[in-house]
């Protein structure tokens, strides 16, 4: 139990990458805060951990405001006591050719991925130095935090920018025992990437099969799709590693796309 008596607050948990972090914490003793725009899919979230003997609850929160995740980590602190993970994982994909996108759309990317880690932040980090116990913050960014794809300008952007909110957190909460890491992972099959799939076909003009092979997976050393399950690993490392050496960093989990 790598967890034991810790309390998570994770972020887009109700599905995907986010969700297979919230069960595996549950599995190593973690009280899990599943919180998600999806409100019903986050209580069945939260209800699938409970059934297995975990505890869970789950939260309809808007990353993006305010007032939400304020109240939806005051939510996890009632039922759980404190928060001492959080998981900023929620997030989307829009594809364009940057000459195409609407500044409402340019501004709703960044909202959830930039608004989100930093109204997250904020909320847990108030708590974690209030409590005085310490604490693991961990950003979803990509390879696209450290390597850039074309249609996809707000995404790079904001996935490199989490890089810098990162080491500014680490640095802030040394003293504090607080860590900040960001995990990069190459392309996972959830409900995301499916999605996108046929977009990217249509915009570049070539087949499904195409984007899998010749786009998405085209740099990794062996064709393969990375899986929730080996992103889950890392988030758990990053949970439940005990000191401040591990402060500060990104690391890649993407079958070798990218190394640097
Ligand atoms: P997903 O679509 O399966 O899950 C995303 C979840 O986020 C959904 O449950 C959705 O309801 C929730 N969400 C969306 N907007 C929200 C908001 N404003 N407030 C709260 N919740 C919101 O996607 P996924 O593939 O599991 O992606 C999770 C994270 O991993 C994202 O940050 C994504 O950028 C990142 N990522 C994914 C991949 C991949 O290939 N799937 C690769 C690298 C990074």
């Amino acid at each position: 139990m790598r967890l034991a008596h810790k309390v998570a607050y994770v972020t887009g948990a109700a599905s995907g990458i986010g969700k297979e972090i919230a069960l595996v914490y549950a599995r190593e003793g973690a009280k899990v805060a599943i919180a998600d725009l999806n409100e019903d899919a986050a209580k069945a979230a939260a209800a699938e951990i409970v059934n297995a003997g975990g505890q869970a609850i789950g939260i309809a929160v808007d990353v993006t405001n305010e007032d939400q995740v304020e109240s939806s980590v005051a939510a996890t602190i009632d039922a759980f006591g404190t928060v001492d993970v959080l998981v900023s994982n929620a997030g989307i994909q829009i594809v364009h050719p940057v000459e195409e996108f609407t500044l409402a759309d340019w501004r709703r990317m960044l909202a959830i991925h930039l608004d989100g880690a930093f109204l997250t932040t904020r909320a847990c980090v108030r708590q974690m130095k209030a409590a005085d116990h310490g604490g693991s913050i961990i950003y979803m960014g990509s390879v696209h935090s450290k390597e850039a794809s074309k249609l996809k300008a707000p995404y790079v952007t904001a996935k490199h920018g989490l890089i810098g909110l990162a080491r500014t957190v680490a640095k802030e909460g040394g003293s504090f025992g607080i860590r900040a890491n960001v995990i990069c992972p190459g392309f996972v099959r959830t409900p995301l990437v499916d999605k996108q799939i046929p977009e990217q076909a249509k915009a570049l003009g070539i087949s499904e099969m195409d984007v899998i092979r010749n786009v998405m997976l085209k740099d990794t050393v062996d064709g393969e799709f990375t899986t929730t399950a080996d992103v889950a690993e890392i988030a758990l490392m990053f949970a439940s590693f005990p000191t401040n050496a591990l402060t500060g960093q990104s690391l890649n989990v993407s079958h070798g796309w990218s190394m640097g």
